[in-house]
């Protein structure tokens, strides 16, 4: 077996050849001179053979996945054809993607790495900086979704999302049945919203959307209701939860602002446990939590409310939901709690957005465990400046297409 042949099954080569290797800077960096493993040069859009009219004088360069701590690179003067569709091109390079200055299995290292772990540590793996990393992901993930198209969309989802250490928002659009962020926007105006339904959805696939489901919002409710003329609307549970949390903290905080310095001592370490839903919580600190009936009535009352409404999402009859929901809201009327009367005000006029939840059981869930996993690029890659390359994360991990999928199959391999 001639050395070159042996570098070739060593570093597990493929379509292509080895002519001549040597070692720079101090063995640092493995260069070969390679050539493309057919004989004949192909037009890299139509794939037919172009009569060659020259070679490049100067070489091209890639860069390949490092072996050993070494870093490879690849050298080749491409050919100049004449395709009798696309003209004078440059051949199609078999190893890697047009244009492209590195090869198809370091951009399917790249994805992988780039979707378990930080962006930092995949740059070093890949003996490459981090900046040229997000470069490098950003390419590929425009380069793979162009053109891309939603398909049979019927739930959709729609969120908002803090990046950039919570400065700047992004919308976010989901597809409840399948469980993948098929959008993301800059901003979270109704414009963002407007943007998306007109240009990434035609009449047909709007018109096929059954259910939609987002928060009280009027931005995102009135984008459904303007362009899905066949969805029923769906408030998203856990927003809904989260209203009445902060109604009820409200309580508590207003309390804690006339208690005197022993009352301020009843109160501390309350508020985790108020958020907290009934089946998560000790006997202890329900215990607790009843003892503020003599304690402090009026936390005491927003709490029982509190506790009492998640019976609501249990419910399966509509009928029985929606007697369940008028009454709830009739005591918890009663109860002089300001930020509580507030949030009846709001549920009650969402009603009929709140009750389909009981029939289509739909929430934003999925997104939540979506959410979680966002939650965790976000961590990461500590707050992303941009939102391209919070964006590319997002559709690498939770997408609706398989990005490391689009290579190549024989050049995904790690
Ligand atoms: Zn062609």
């Amino acid at each position: 077996m001639s050395i070159t042949k042996f570098i070739q099954r060593l570093l597990k080569l493929k379509a292509l050849s080895v002519k001549k290797f040597k070692f720079k800077n101090w063995y640092k960096e493995l260069w070969l001179e390679v050539k493309p493993f057919k004989n004949g040069a192909l037009c890299p859009h139509c794939k037919k053979r172009g009569k060659i009219i020259h070679t490049l004088h100067e070489p091209r360069i890639w860069r390949d996945i490092p072996v050993c701590g070494r870093e490879v690179f690849f050298t080749y003067h491409p050919r100049e054809i004449n395709c009798k569709i696309h003209g004078r091109v440059q051949e199609e390079i078999p190893w890697a993607a047009l244009n492209a200055r590195v090869t198809y299995r370091f951009e399917y290292s790249l994805l992988i790495y780039s979707a378990i772990m930080t962006q930092k540590a995949a740059a070093q793996l890949l003996k490459i900086s981090t900046s040229t990393l997000s470069d490098l992901l950003h390419r590929i993930i425009t380069r793979e979704r162009k053109g891309h198209k939603i398909k049979k969309l019927k739930s959709i989802g729609i969120d908002e999302i803090s990046y950039c250490k919570g400065h700047k928002y992004a919308t976010i659009v989901y597809d409840l049945d399948r469980s993948h962020v098929v959008w993301v926007g800059k901003g979270k105006a109704r414009d963002t919203i407007d943007w998306f339904f007109k240009n990434k959805l035609s009449q047909y696939q709007r018109k096929r959307i059954v259910y939609g489901c987002c928060d009280m919002s009027e931005t995102f409710i009135g984008a459904i209701e303007r362009w899905c003329p066949n969805a029923t609307l769906v408030l998203d549970r856990f927003h809904i939860v989260k209203a009445l949390n902060e109604a009820v903290d409200e309580v508590r905080k207003e309390e804690w602002r006339k208690a005197d310095k022993s009352g301020k001592k009843a109160l501390k370490g309350l508020r985790w446990l108020i958020f907290r839903h009934s089946s998560n919580r000790t006997e202890e600190e329900t215990k607790s939590l009843k003892s503020l009936y003599m304690g402090n009535r009026r936390i005491h009352r927003s709490w029982v409310l509190k506790d009492e409404f998640e019976q609501f999402w249990e419910y399966s009859d509509q009928v029985k939901a929606e007697e369940f929901f008028d009454s709830w809201c009739k005591t918890a009327n009663r109860s002089r709690l300001d930020s509580i009367k507030k949030f009846v005000a709001t549920i009650k006029k969402h009603k009929k957005r709140l009750l389909p939840f009981i029939e289509s059981r739909l929430t934003n869930a999925v997104s939540e465990g979506l959410n979680r996993i966002i939650k965790i690029i976000k961590n990461r890659a500590s707050g992303f400046r941009t939102l391209e390359s919070f964006s590319d994360l997002i559709y690498l991990t939770v997408g609706d297409l398989d990005i490391s999928d689009q290579i190549p199959a024989r050049f995904q391999a790690i």
